[in-house]
């Protein structure tokens, strides 16, 4: 009772002219961005799958670093488990802040796009686009970060010669967008760094092969004729995205000796290999994956989207782990209503390994 008449007293004494106002109850929060829209947006619930999946390799990736005494790793990795878990919503958008780590499946998804609507209208241009890969000999955990800087050492060798000869001799210029990636293959337990990348016109693909090949005998690095690949550019936007799966897959085939073809969504004899997941990402830090050569985008394009505003009478909503979904704070409602595939859940929960490899 005492409550009530103190709330009262005070809902009175805040109006200015002697008439009870309720202004003051509206909550207001400050957010950031321009927000998601939830209603009619597929993605929100490929985001509650995606914050599951992250949210199972981020528990292993903590073992394992815990394990090996990388403090500095298990901090980011809980960083990553708070990515995106409170979520303020308002007129069917909602905000949240996210962690921008490339082992955060959402986050990496987010900079997928990014990168896509960024260079696609650029590489949609160009006359006769081929998509080529370079590789070298795998190589197990221990020598991984070495070999990484190694390879991009001579990636920078080749282009800076054919700069050079270029302001000598008019000799073409190089041009490509590249990123870096990394495979562990689970019979083998190596790691296959490799680069992809998608060049104007085939001549520049084929000049690439023979430098990388030549730039890494050079260097006393094992490299196959045959290891190479090149070939045309069949749709551009799809090739973009294959370039740009940004560093590692979290779901390898646990028998990559006999490569299954796979239908969309069939996931049998996939798990995830956390303690290579953490060997890769360890080895690709302070590395910029994806990168383009011989160009750059106007400003325009680079534009992203940034600053504050106050939204009223929001609603706040909690990632809970066990309900694997968003859940409003005031009614319990559910946000996406995800439920999991069964045999994804199988993988998270039995499927995770994270022996030394
Ligand atoms: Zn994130």
């Amino acid at each position: 009772m005492a409550l009530a008449d103190d709330l009262g007293k005070d809902i009175y004494t805040l109006a200015p002219n002697g008439t009870a106002s309720f202004d003051y109850l509206i909550k207001c929060k400050e957010v950031t961005g321009s927000g998601t829209p939830i209603k009619g947006n597929p993605a929100v619930l490929k985001r509650a799958k995606k914050k599951v999946i992250t949210n199972a390799l981020l528990l292993a990736m903590i073992d394992v670093a815990k394990r090996n005494g990388e403090l500095e790793c298990v901090q980011s990795y809980w960083n990553t488990w708070h990515c995106q878990t409170k979520l303020i919503s308002h007129k069917n958008r909602y905000y949240t802040d996210y962690c921008k780590n490339r082992w955060c499946t959402t986050c990496a998804g987010i900079r997928k796009a990014y990168i896509l609507n960024r260079y696609y209208p650029t590489i949609s241009e160009w006359p006769e686009p081929h998509l080529l890969t370079l590789t070298l000999k795998a190589v197990n955990a221990k020598n991984l970060a070495l070999i990484i800087e190694q390879m991009k050492k001579c990636f920078s060798r080749i282009i800076d010669r054919q700069r050079k000869r270029n302001q000598r001799s008019n000799a073409f210029l190089l041009k490509c967008v590249k990123s870096l990636e990394c495979n562990f293959n689970a019979s083998a337990l190596t790691y296959n760094p490799h680069y992809h990348l998608i060049t104007p016109d085939r001549r520049t693909a084929v000049f690439l092969r023979q430098e990388w090949i030549k730039e890494l005998k050079k260097v006393n690095i094992e490299v196959s004729e045959l290891g190479q690949h090149i070939r045309k550019v069949e749709n551009t936007e799809k090739d973009l995205i294959e370039v740009i799966k940004y560093g590692a897959k979290i779901l390898s085939d646990s028998d990559p000796a006999h490569k299954r073809k796979r239908n969309k969504g069939d996931m049998t004899g996939l798990q995830i290999y956390a303690h290579a997941l953490h060997t890769i990402y360890k080895a690709f830090k302070g590395t910029q994956l994806f990168g383009s050569v011989g160009f750059t985008l106007s400003e325009e394009e680079k534009k992203t989207v940034t600053g504050f505003k106050t939204v009223a009478n929001y609603d706040e909503w909690i990632f809970q782990p066990k309900v694997m979904d968003w859940v409003n704070t005031d009614t319990g409602q559910l946000l996406t209503e995800f439920e999991i595939d069964p045999y994804l859940e199988y993988i998270l929960k039995t499927q995770i390994d994270k022996k030394l490899c």
